[in-house]
């Protein structure tokens, strides 16, 4: 199905993606990017282990000009085609003339209403009908992903294959391979942003936090997740 790339570290995803892709063979695997550093490892590693896999975004419409500049650099790197999901437009008008442009700040019910508007719904859209997807998930990430498995059944999408190929892997080894790949990482990433969301609901951490620290810091650590990885 793929070459084999002859080291520690990515023979692990190979293993992984490629008893994922069996799982869901004969179906469509998709590859899930953020355009986290994580993700940019896994599409760097997909172009040689399995390049059949296409990669879709979502565009939430509140994403840092960062991290546009990141999808941009992507595709003069690998000439691939990144497949946007943008929310409902209907919806998301709604949603700003009722609430306005900051909802999320006044409460979780809010703020779970929007990341379901901006976030949620596309990633349904974008997994109807396949057979699985791939995501940047890694168990040292935050409190809620300890743990997490390499493959899992996603049952909040019809029970499709979820493969997460850096499950095991370290902050160190991914910017390890980042960095010797010369890949294309968020600026932002340098200016004390370990984790990057909307920017909104992004900011930088002070030395000593969290990684995850950054993100909804106005929340207890176990609500931050956005729904995208639902157990
Ligand atoms: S991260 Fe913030 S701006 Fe983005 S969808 Fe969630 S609540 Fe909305």
């Amino acid at each position: 199905m793929y070459k084999t790339i002859s080291s520690d570290k990515t023979k692990m995803v190979e293993e992984i993606l490629s008893t994922g892709l069996q799982k869901a063979a004969p179906g469509d695997v998709v590859m899930a990017c953020s355009f986290s550093v994580e993700d940019l490892v896994i599409i760097d590693l997909l172009q040689e282990l399995a390049p059949q896999v296409s990669i879709f975004a979502i565009d939430t419409g509140r994403l840092h000009e960062e991290t546009y500049e990141v999808a941009e650099a992507l595709l003069q790197k690998y000439q691939l085609q990144i497949n946007w999901h943008l929310p409902q437009t209907e919806t998301l008008q709604e949603l700003e003339r009722e609430k306005g442009l900051f909802s999320f700040r006044e409460n979780l019910d809010n703020r779970h209403e929007c990341c379901h508007i901006r976030k949620v719904e596309p990633l349904n859209r974008a997994l109807a009908g396949k057979a699985g997807w791939i995501t940047g998930q890694r168990r040292s990430q935050s409190a809620t992903r300890t743990t997490l498995a390499d493959i899992e059944t996603d049952r909040a999408h019809g029970d499709i294959v979820k493969i997460n190929p850096l499950v095991d892997w370290s902050d160190e080894q991914v910017w390890d391979y980042a960095t010797a790949r010369r890949l294309p990482v968020n600026r932002l990433h340098s200016q004390g942003y370990p984790s990057i969301g909307c920017a909104p609901c992004t900011r930088a951490i002070k030395p000593g936090e969290d990684v995850r620290a950054g993100r909804w810091w106005w929340e207890n650590p176990e609500h931050k997740e956005c729904g995208l990885h639902r157990p």
